[in-house]
């Protein structure tokens, strides 16, 4: 493979909407990457939180494999196995009554929005129909999505953006200024991740669960980057012991296939009907073959052991000298320093060790079974470059 062929193709035939590091991937294994050039990395980026058991993993890739050696997809006009299989199981393993397949972040966040106006109209005519969001929150890149983000930088270039949002503080105070008589939906990330890596205030949402239970208002958790056992829990939310109405889910849910979901739960399970909604892609088959492998692995035992790595992780970074705060649950972790993150995320590069930055800090993403031993070489790189 030649690297700059592959970075002058990039340079001259794909749109200018990233900011990329110098490295062309090759392949790799587990959390172990491999560029161009033969280098080797320690993964704690996993493809931004997707390729949650690591690179080129034997189980997730042979369900995929056979999946694949039968039907590539099935459009949403006829009944197929694998999607039927992964909404029982993501509703047996969640408590949630129905699921709506879409292929990314936002198009389940856009099912979420849709669904909660919907309920809201059903039940109590069109003009109840604003959604509080969080300042810092990230929702997604589609017009609504964006309008849903609370962040001002989000809101640029691309007005008229869509009306009905509303961006509080964390806090009850922040939730009361926002709200109207139009409130139909909250929706909320319980570990923000694009912003930092924050982790919201558990007695803040049992407050805002109870707030809105009394109003009829649909709490929604955005769970596409701290879901799927990522910290610890199937769930971020699961830690603040509160239930949403409609979770969304995508990044690591199919372990590197494009895939989104929508949870519904008891409120809002029957609001969609025929012609509502819909996808091409929703649900392929090959992308819920994965998922349904990626949920199966996420028992007790594993969520118990990713619970355990982070801490060790998570207390070793508080100990490199001018690591200023460490934020996060399980294996989502968030690194405050004085330097700026993007120069640290090169230098840890140069080293081998790839992170991710969210705003400020550092966020670390690994796979769920990176060894001891890979944690203790990133360690190793981490007090080289920060320390
Ligand atoms: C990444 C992300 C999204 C958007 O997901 P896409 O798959 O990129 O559309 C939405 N919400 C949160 C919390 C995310 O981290």
């Amino acid at each position: 493979m030649d690297k700059n062929k592959v970075i002058s193709n990039d340079k001259n035939y794909i749109a200018n909407t990233y900011a990329r590091f110098n490295v062309v991937i090759k392949d790799g294994k587990g959390s172990i990457l491999t560029d161009a050039d033969g280098k080797q990395y320690i993964d704690c980026a996993t493809g931004i939180g997707v390729n949650l058991f690591g690179i080129n993993d034997e189980e997730w890739k042979n369900t995929v494999i056979s999946q694949i050696n039968r039907v590539q997809h099935v459009c949403n006009l006829y009944y197929a196995e694998p999607q039927t299989e992964l909404a029982k199981l993501l509703c047996e393993m969640s408590g949630a009554k129905k699921v709506f397949f879409g292929n990314s972040g936002a198009e389940a966040n856009e099912c979420a929005i849709k669904t909660a106006r919907k309920y809201s109209s059903d039940k109590y005519g069109g003009e109840r129909y604003e959604i509080i969001t969080l300042k810092d929150s990230f929702h997604g890149r589609t017009i609504a999505t964006l309008s849903a983000t609370g962040q001002d930088e989000f809101h640029k270039h691309f007005a008229p953006f869509v009306e009905g949002f509303r961006y509080a503080e964390p806090t009850m105070e922040g939730i009361f200024s926002c709200y109207t008589e139009k409130t139909c939906a909250v929706m909320i990330e319980a570990i923000q991740g694009e912003s930092g890596v924050n982790v919201l205030d558990f007695n803040f949402l049992k407050q805002l669960e109870k707030f809105c239970k009394e109003r009829d208002i649909l709490l929604i958790a955005d769970e596409v980057q701290c879901g799927n056992g990522r910290t610890g829990y199937l769930y971020a939310y699961e830690a603040a012991g509160i239930h949403p109405d409609i979770v969304t889910t995508a990044k690591a849910l199919g372990g590197g296939l494009p895939i989104g979901a929508c949870l519904l739960f008891d409120k809002c399970a029957q609001t969609l009907d025929a012609g509502d909604h819909g996808s091409t892609f929703g649900g392929n088959p090959v992308a819920c073959a994965g998922a349904i492998s990626i949920m199966k692995r996420l028992t007790k035992d594993l969520l118990l052991e990713v619970k355990g790595k982070g801490d060790y992780f998570r207390m070793n970074i508080s100990r490199i000298r001018n690591v200023k705060s460490v934020s996060g649950m399980g294996l989502m972790i968030g690194i405050e320093t004085d330097r700026p993150a993007r120069e640290i995320a090169e230098k840890c590069l140069e080293k081998g060790l790839i992170v991710l930055t969210a705003h400020k800090k550092v966020r670390l993403l690994p796979p769920l079974n990176i060894t001891k031993d890979e944690i203790d070489e990133a360690l190793k790189i981490l007090n080289e470059v920060i320390g």
